[in-house]
């Protein structure tokens, strides 16, 4: 890449001319009414990145979701389809406008729900902070939209109109919304029936019943003068339940006291 100053934080972009979303593996004959995601992005080519493998992206190939990314960019004004623009009042950076960032929203909303069968959510470090519970939620609506920010973020204007969500991955700062989105779409496709092999195991680990999940061990049964606690080689159920529950209470009240007795609901 050459070393010119960015002075437009989008200018080694390349230009798309479609106007259609990549819906991925639309032909399949099980997507109908499968969990959807649609995602409006400037990287379209980012998804399904990490969701595409192992059980996500099985579940994605045997249609019990669907992924569709938007790309931002065929919204874009003028011949450079410019997405962008300097933030009102001066400062750093770049705020995607209102007007390409509504019109790719309508492309979104084509076909879908209301939003309580169908949110619509604004990647961003000020939102709500994502939880398991949230996770939870979301896998029983159809489906989702989500916009990734980019630069400085999106014009306020728009998430007024539209009513979007604003919800954040942590307390830190990424460059854009795209590794949030495959985030929270990982923690909530995995929740959908079938997608995970062992149903009971969404049941029983970390933040679920308001704890953190006990520690895990498989052979072999001694590694480098460690054994695997004898309880769990026992036998017993109920001793193995009992420790389980206790080393999960201790974990929680060590590590995440903000968490104790709280259940999934609340969070
Ligand atoms: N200027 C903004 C940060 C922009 S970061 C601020 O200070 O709040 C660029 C984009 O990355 C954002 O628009 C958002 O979509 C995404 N992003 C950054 N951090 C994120 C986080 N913690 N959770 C979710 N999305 C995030």
């Amino acid at each position: 890449m050459a070393k010119t100053p960015p002075t437009k934080s989008h200018g080694r972009l390349s230009i798309s001319a479609s106007l259609q979303p990549r819906d991925l593996m639309v032909d399949r004959p099980r997507l109908k009414g499968a969990w959807c995601a649609k995602v409006i992005t400037l990287f379209p080519d980012a998804f399904p990145g990490v969701l595409g493998a192992s059980l996500t992206g099985k579940a994605l190939q045997d249609g019990l979701w669907r992924l569709e990314p938007i790309d931002l960019r065929p919204f874009g004004e003028g011949k450079h389809r410019n997405v962008d623009d300097t933030p009102a009042g001066g400062g750093a950076g770049m705020v995607l406008r209102a007007d390409v960032v509504g019109k790719a929203l309508d492309k979104a909303a084509q076909g879908t729900p209301d939003r309580t069968k169908w949110p619509v959510i604004y990647l961003s470090p000020r939102g709500k902070p994502f939880t398991q519970s949230m996770a939870q939620s979301w896998s029983q609506a159809e489906g989702l939209t989500m916009i990734c920010g980019r630069f400085e973020g999106v014009d306020q204007r728009v998430l007024d109109e539209y009513q979007v969500e604003e919800v954040s991955l942590g307390d830190f700062v990424l460059t854009g919304g795209e590794i949030a989105a495959q985030a929270m779409i990982d923690a909530t496709v995995r929740l959908l029936p079938n997608v995970l092999g062992n149903a009971a195991s969404t049941e029983e680990e970390s933040f679920s019943n308001g704890l953190l999940e006990h520690p895990q061990y498989t052979r072999p049964a001694t590694w480098k003068g460690r054994n695997i606690p004898d309880v769990l080689m026992s036998g017993h159920h109920g001793e193995i339940a009992k420790w389980r529950k206790e080393q999960s209470e201790k974990l929680t009240k060590e590590r995440r006291p903000d968490l104790t007795g709280k259940d999934a609901d609340d969070a």
